[in-house]
């Protein structure tokens, strides 16, 4: 059923449908409910008060506590041809009277506002001379001093329902746990709320997690694979994101740092360079993406373990939030816990045990034998009843061996080892390496010197891995993480006790099956690949004239449907999701003329599309002799198309090339309706008065008329 929301989604947003939750809130709002709405980053909770503000009369008011959000936001309700200003310490005072005005005279649809600036005395005043429909919360955790972003000017945002008791409110957040959303309601003394709560799913995220060797060339061929897209590295320190971001740049990958000591005015040109794709990768720290509303990432790696299972889900919820796939990749290393275990010790923080005890789920998250993304879910309290198909354990699932000989190997190498030594130098003794260290310490002299050399680093990495989780092996992670024997140890070395492991595919091996797959799909995708690529350049071209970033002049969703579907009229166009009434107007034009002209190259694949390219300039109103020149074919091609066209009903209208006064004039020849006068024949009676296209157009009329 079209319901007035569907055809304001469609209208405006270019959507077909609602997601999860987003009718059932909209259509509280319009009733003039409070809302609470606890939704995953990307889950799309923007619409849930952006649609209501346009169903409803006046203006919504948008409390957001990022600039840069709000700007973004704001830009993108503009392409959609919606009215919407935002107000904060970035403007000017005479925007700001401008922005005010506005309002005031009931023209803007939505009015987005920094807390601070909500809770000022002359803020109260002006919104009492406009008319408001309704108060949306954006990130409204951070009224909770539970949360990981209180913000004080958040805790005073009570004001609201006191002064306002009658105008809905619509807190939103991605932070679902229960004591942040208790403060929300309490402290926003929401009036019985209906609270909305959708699923944490991301199933358009691929989740894989490797083992932190060798990364940078990892990452490397990670990121010549993805062919220009974008993504973002997280790492530990800002040294590495500097490092990190060097030696790409050093092996012609663009890609620049992010983090808390560079300056507000290089971090926004980082921030701009991104948005607009001019550099598609940042090497980044924590600091950067809150204030991201780019929703065509399409990658995100983290170069280190995150320290909590929180924060890595959103960090990796900021790839693909346009719905089209995603890929989140973790390396991970034993390294890497030692230094977060470090940290979180020395902070001395009161809750020490709890970020431990985190910690340890993130590793156990990274260490799975089983689907990843149960894991996830499960651990905000979500169960996934199958297994997603869609992570790394998942399509490659767990194959076992008898492991027994080479866990002795391993054990006896530690105890010879003294155990003292770490996972990378029982690695180089097993696989007989003479690096200095080695030698130095005469390692290269202990009997199992070498006995696993028929193993890859990697391999053996992988193995010891699965051991430390089995307790075989323990990390001394207060003694500089060297490795020493753990409980069961024993019966394994002495006793013969069986061990079974997981095998693992070397990255040669996965390669192989990933290059196997990819060789098929980009045959049979050509065509789409080379359509897409052309339309993401027009897509580039047109951002950079506009001055806006290219994900909101329309996301990859749109362009990869563009160029499946391959519409070349306005009216198939608008049937493209994503595709709002005045995007297709405003920048329509361009990816149409893109699409034709790939498919003029294209039609003696395929003759139904030649026609309808001729079709398409005929309506645009061409004559023949400039739709033979536009499309390079001869006119006698065009008249046929024409004619032919026309016998098929899809144009129905011949004036253009044939006046209503010249049918009648032909009509009136008897000649004209006798089976046995041909073309020359009339041609020539006529003394050439009329073309053969002309005389062809008037038989199919007769054909038709007569049918
Ligand atoms: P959030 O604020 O929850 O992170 P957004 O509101 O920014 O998410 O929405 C994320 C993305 O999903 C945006 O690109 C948005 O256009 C898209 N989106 C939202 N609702 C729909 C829908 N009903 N159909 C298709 N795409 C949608
Ligand atoms: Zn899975």
């Amino acid at each position: 059923m079209i319901t007035k929301k569907t055809e304001t989604l469609k209208k405006y947003f270019g959507f077909d449908t609602f997601r999860e939750n987003q009718e059932s809130i909209i259509q509280a709002l319009i009733d003039g409910k409070d809302v609470l709405a606890l939704m995953p980053t990307g889950g799309g909770k923007s619409i849930c008060y952006q649609l209501p503000a346009l169903l409803m009369k006046g203006t919504a008011i948008v409390v957001s506590p990022l600039i840069s959000l709000m700007k973004d936001q704001v830009g993108g309700l503009r392409t959609n041809g919606i009215s919407a200003a935002f107000i904060n310490s970035s403007l000017s005072s005479a925007l700001i009277a401008q922005v005010e005005n506005d309002f005031v005279n009931g023209e803007l649809k939505l009015l987005y506002v920094s807390p601070e600036k909500l809770i000022s005395a002359s803020f109260f005043s002006l919104l009492q001379k406009g008319i408001i429909n309704l108060f949306a919360i954006d990130e409204a955790h951070c009224i909770s001093s539970w949360g990981h972003d209180f913000r004080p000017e958040y805790a005073k945002l009570g004001f609201i329902k006191n002064q306002f008791p009658d105008i809905p409110i619509i807190a939103l957040t991605a932070t679902a746990d229960k004591i942040t959303r208790r403060d929300i309601v309490d402290q926003l003394k929401l009036h019985q709320p209906e609270t909305y709560i959708s699923s944490f799913d991301r199933p358009n995220i691929h989740l894989e997690v490797r083992p932190a060797l060798d990364r940078f060339n990892q990452i490397l061929s990670f990121i010549k694979s993805k062919n220009g897209q974008s993504g973002i590295i997280y790492c530990l320190s800002r040294k590495s994101t500097e490092t990190l971001s060097a030696k790409l740049n050093a092996k012609g990958i663009k890609a620049s740092p992010y983090h808390a000591g560079l300056s507000p005015s290089e971090r926004s040109d980082i921030q701009d360079a991104f948005t607009f794709d001019k550099t598609p990768i940042i090497c980044a720290t924590l600091a950067f993406g809150m204030g991201i509303d780019k929703s065509s990432i399409r990658w995100v790696i983290h170069y280190n373990i995150p320290k909590n299972i929180e924060s890595y889900y959103q960090e990796i919820g900021r790839g693909g939030r346009d719905g089209a796939e995603a890929m989140a990749l973790l390396f991970y290393g034993f390294a890497d816990i030692g230094i977060l275990r470090d940290i979180l010790n020395d902070s001395k923080g009161e809750k020490t045990e709890l970020q431990l005890a985190k910690l340890n789920r993130m590793k156990e998250y990274a260490e799975a034998l089983i689907c990843r993304r149960k894991i996830l879910l499960g651990y905000f309290g979500e169960f996934l009843p199958d297994n997603c198909g869609n992570c790394d354990v998942c399509l490659n699932p767990p194959n076992y061996f008898n492991a027994t000989r080479l866990a002795q190997m391993a054990l006896s190498a530690i105890t010879r080892l003294n155990e003292k030594a770490t996972l990378s130098i029982l690695i180089d003794v097993l696989r007989g390496s003479h690096r200095k260290e080695i030698t130095e310490n005469s390692f290269h002299l202990i009997k199992t010197f070498g006995v696993g050399r028929e193993y890859p680093a990697e391999q053996w990495y992988y193995y010891i891995t699965q051991w430390i989780n089995m307790g075989f092996i323990e990390i001394a992670y207060d003694a500089g993480n060297v490795l020493r024997l753990g409980s069961g140890s024993r019966e394994v070395l002495f006793e013969n006790k069986e061990v079974q492991l997981v095998k693992m595919l070397t990255i040669a091996q996965r390669k192989e099956k990933e290059t196997a797959k990819e060789f098929v799909a980009t045959k049979k995708s050509q065509h789409y690949e080379t359509l897409f690529n052309i339309l993401v350049q027009v897509r580039f071209n047109l951002s950079r004239n506009a001055g806006i970033p290219p994900y909101q002049i329309f996301p990859d969703t749109a362009l990869m449907e563009m160029a499946r579907k391959k519409p070349i009229d306005h009216k198939d166009l608008l049937e493209v999701t994503g595709v709002s009434e005045a995007k297709a107007l405003n920048y329509g034009a361009s990816f149409l003329s893109a699409i034709r002209e790939f498919l003029e190259g294209q039609t003696n694949n395929n003759p139904g599309v030649t026609l309808l390219l001729t079709y398409h300039r005929v309506l645009e109103g061409h004559d023949v002799e400039d739709i033979a020149s536009m499309r390079k074919l001869a006119t006698s091609t065009i008249q046929s198309h024409i004619i032919k066209l026309y016998v098929e009903d899809l144009i129905t209208d011949i004036q253009q090339f044939i006046s209503k006064k010249e049918i009648d004039l032909m009509l009136a020849e008897p000649d004209v309706h006798s089976k046995e006068v041909s073309i020359n024949d009339l041609f020539e009676k006529w003394n050439g008065a009329f073309s053969y296209f002309q005389i062809r157009l008037l038989q199919a009329h007769l054909k038709k008329i007569s049918r």
